[in-house]
């Protein structure tokens, strides 16, 4: 084994006769690799020389003092191994040592490991690798640079894209959405916002079926509210009507009453109410309500289907329903209803009312509030009808079918008032049948009863409207007229006696004898301006003309002057 020495004299390391087997070298370099970080590994004998070294020509280890250094150290150590450090000329070189038993055919000996590992060397070969590490990090940090690039725009133009679609969400646009492809987290957050936008468009469905329930449920309740307060009207119209017919006197109290309030009732609509006429041949239009809606005056039973059928007729289509004669298609296309007015089971009149802006639905909630008016209706007109019925017979006679003498009397006083107001004259006549005894003695009392019905007619055929024929009493009749005057009244005298003349008078099945009657006259203001002056005068003109021989008129203040049939025809 030879030292060699550095460039500075310093030892670099031993050159060792290689004696090693092919075996001990492989341990050598099995140690080495073991060794981490060793630059060599060399095996020491107990006298301190290096036997093997596995770079032998390494600079180190190279002399005996080391060597010798080495072993002390080993020595003075209780484990047998010790960590040197030591300064060459070169450096620090860090050395290991280990005591190991001989290998192979140098088993008995007792070797030292020697590692020796050179710092500046290690610095150098750092330094020695600097570059590449450099180039490497640089690359690196390149290729982080690129990666961060590639992955900003990777996750930021996905999300900017979903935060447009949010945006086109928010303004209304309810068909966008979002990718779901592309990175997994981008592609998961885009399938939650679909979902998201799913869920709010079910939400939104539910929403406004919700909304559309509710719309419906308010309608429906506007409608039963309108329809509330229809039947409140209706109510407190019925009522009304109810309690001014029941107040009102005559069937002519109704027709003012009953239009307006009607009207007040059903605001929207119009009509007219009708009254049978005791003939029952046909009705009068009583009054009509709300705008004018071309009601007829006159309407015939056989002209409705309600009272040809006695029950509600409504008609709401003039393409396919059939119209009552009464009522034109033509100047009324909207529907309507025909009420019958029944009371006690008989047929009183007809409430006819057109729908004006009522719809289908309406019309079945109309028409029962209009037949529940159409029997309040009904029953006041039956009402009054009786009393009507009533009052007329309370004032007529029913033989003749004229006034009898009490309602001549209050009415007498009643046009006297007004002639006098008026300042018009008024006729009073007294009229008695001539020899009416000797129809009852000769051919009977019905024969007299026809004689004073055809009397009866005879009178009311002359009188105009505003006169008053009556009964007086038994054969006795009076006539006052109101606004005729002296020569009037002689006229009319005179157009009476011609007209019972040419009577033909029929009972028990034969003709009898021509009838004729006497008159007297008086004549406000002339004769008398109270009735009981007025009657007597007339009644003692009467006197006159029977006295006079009959059949002829005679005026009072007339003393026995008569004026026969043929005079007054003059
Ligand atoms: P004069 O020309 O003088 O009037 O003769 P007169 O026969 O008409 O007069 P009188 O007063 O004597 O006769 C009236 C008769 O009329 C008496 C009465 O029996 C009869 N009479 C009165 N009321 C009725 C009635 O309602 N029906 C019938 N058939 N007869 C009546
Ligand atoms: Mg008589
Ligand atoms: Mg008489």
């Amino acid at each position: 084994m030879t030292r060699v020495d550095n460039e500075h004299g310093g030892p670099a390391g031993v050159v060792v006769a290689v004696v090693a087997t092919e075996a001990i070298a492989v341990t050598l370099r099995d140690l080495r690799h073991r060794l981490s970080g060793a630059r060599s590994v060399a095996l020491l004998n107990a006298s301190g020389r290096v036997l093997l070294s596995s770079e032998p020509e390494a600079d180190l280890l190279k002399s005996h003092p080391l060597a010798a250094h080495i072993l002390d150290r080993i020595g003075a150590s209780a484990t047998g191994s010790a960590q040197i450090e030591m300064s060459t000329a070169g450096g620090a070189v860090d050395i290991a040592v280990a005591r190991t038993a001989g290998i192979g055919p140098l088993r008995e000996a007792s070797w030292l490991v020697v590692a020796m590992r050179d710092e500046k060397a290690d610095r150098e070969e750092l330094w020695r690798g600097l570059p590449a590490a450099a180039t490497l990090l640089s690359t690196a940090i390149f290729a982080a640079w690129l990666l961060a690039i590639w992955l900003s725009r990777a996750i930021s133009r996905p999300i900017e894209r979903l935060a447009a679609i949010a945006r086109s969400f928010g303004g209304g646009d309810l068909m966008v959405r979002a990718e779901t492809s592309g990175m997994a987290e981008i592609g998961a957050l885009g399938a939650a916002f679909n979902h998201m936008v799913d869920d709010l468009l079910l939400e939104r469905t539910r929403l406004d079926d919700l909304n559309d329930e509710l719309q419906t449920h308010l309608e429906q309740l506007h409608a039963h509210a309108a329809l509330l307060e229809a039947n409140q009207r209706d109510s407190a119209g019925r009522a009304e009507l109810s309690s001014l017919l029941q107040a009102a006197d005559s069937i002519d109290d109704a027709a003012a009453i009953l239009p307006p309030l009607l009207g007040k009732v059903l605001p929207e609509h119009c009509g007219s109410v009708y009254l049978i006429k005791s003939s029952l041949n046909y009705l009068d239009c009583l009054g009509s309500f709300g705008a004018a809606c071309g009601s007829a005056q006159t309407v015939a039973p056989e002209e409705c289907w309600a009272l040809r059928r006695g029950r509600p007729y409504a008609a709401t289509d003039p393409a396919h329903d059939i119209y009552c004669a009464h009522v034109s298609p033509v100047s009324a296309p909207t529907g309507y209803i025909c009420v019958p007015l029944q009371a006690r089971g008989a047929p009183v009149g007809l409430l006819h009312v057109r729908y004006i802006g009522a719809d289908a639905t309406v019309t079945d909630a109309l028409a029962e509030r209009i037949q529940r008016l159409a029997e309040h209706i009904a029953m006041g007109l039956a009402n009054l009808k009786l009393r009507d019925a009533l009052k007329e017979q309370s004032i007529r006679d029913a033989l003749s079918g004229l006034y009898n003498r009490r309602y001549l009397e209050e009415s007498l006083d009643r046009e006297l008032a007004r002639a006098q107001r008026e300042g018009r004259a008024l006729a009073v006549f007294m009229i008695d049948v001539d020899h009416f005894k000797r129809f009852n003695d000769s051919h009977g009392h019905e024969a007299g009863d026809a004689v004073l019905r055809a009397l009866g007619r005879a009178l009311r055929d002359s009188a105009r409207g505003g006169d008053l024929p009556c009964r007086f009493g038994g054969e006795e009749f009076t006539a006052v007229l109101p606004g005729a005057s002296l020569q009037a009244a002689r006229e009319w005298a005179g157009r009476l006696m011609q007209r019972v003349r040419g009577l033909e008078v029929k009972s028990g099945g034969q003709v009898l004898p021509g009838i004729t009657i006497s008159l007297g006259l008086a004549v406000y203001p002339e004769h008398g301006e109270d009735r009981e002056t007025l009657l007597q005068a007339a009644d003692l003109a009467l006197y006159e003309a029977k006295h006079a021989g009959r059949d002829r008129l005679v005026e009072a203040g007339e003393e026995s002057v008569t004026a026969s049939p043929k005079d007054l025809q003059a």
